[in-house]
């Protein structure tokens, strides 16, 4: 594990641009609002990367055609908020409760290793992972980080 000072602007940009080709297939827009100046958190690049592509990749498939889905940076004292809304099929309540659980997943081809890896890094960054979503409406995926100091 190689821990840095990231900028949290240059993690985005790089995850969105990998993103792209598959969210353009379904016509879905990853929309990348730099809302809050840049912010540096300590971490492992390749590591919180894989986090952030972990949860774009899913909201691209619980996305409807022409989708969009938007990702956004605050501040809230000593850590980053980053947030990935999509405005999707939405998680059931009785399903909240088992993301991260070992190998949950709810589609004829998944694995549901992305939460679980995400908790696990999330988790080794001292971060935190919080979930707001409703049935047909969408969902959102916060990522609380410490900033570096
Ligand atoms: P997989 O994508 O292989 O199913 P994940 O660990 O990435 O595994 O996700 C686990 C499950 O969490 C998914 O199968 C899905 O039911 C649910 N989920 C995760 N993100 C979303 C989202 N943005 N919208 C709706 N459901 C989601
Ligand atoms: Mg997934």
């Amino acid at each position: 594990e190689e821990m840095a000072n990231l900028s949290i602007h240059q993690v985005l940009d790089e995850v969105v641009f990998l993103l792209n080709a598959q969210s353009k297939r379904k016509n879905v827009y990853i929309y990348w609002q730099k809302k809050a100046d840049d912010v540096e958190v300590l971490g492992d690049k390749s590591q919180l990367k894989q986090v952030f592509i972990n949860l774009i990749k899913n909201a691209i498939e619980a996305s409807f055609e022409d989708g969009v889905i938007d990702v956004s940076l605050e501040e809230q004292d000593s850590f980053v908020l980053i947030k990935v809304t999509d405005h999707g099929s939405g998680i059931p309540k009785h399903n909240l409760d088992k993301l991260g659980e070992s190998f949950f997943t709810t589609k004829k081809k998944g694995t549901g290793l992305g939460l679980m890896v995400s908790y696990k890094i999330i988790n080794n960054h001292n971060g935190r992972i919080h979930i707001e979503s409703e049935e047909n409406k969408g969902t959102t995926f916060i990522i609380y980080l410490p900033k570096s100091r």
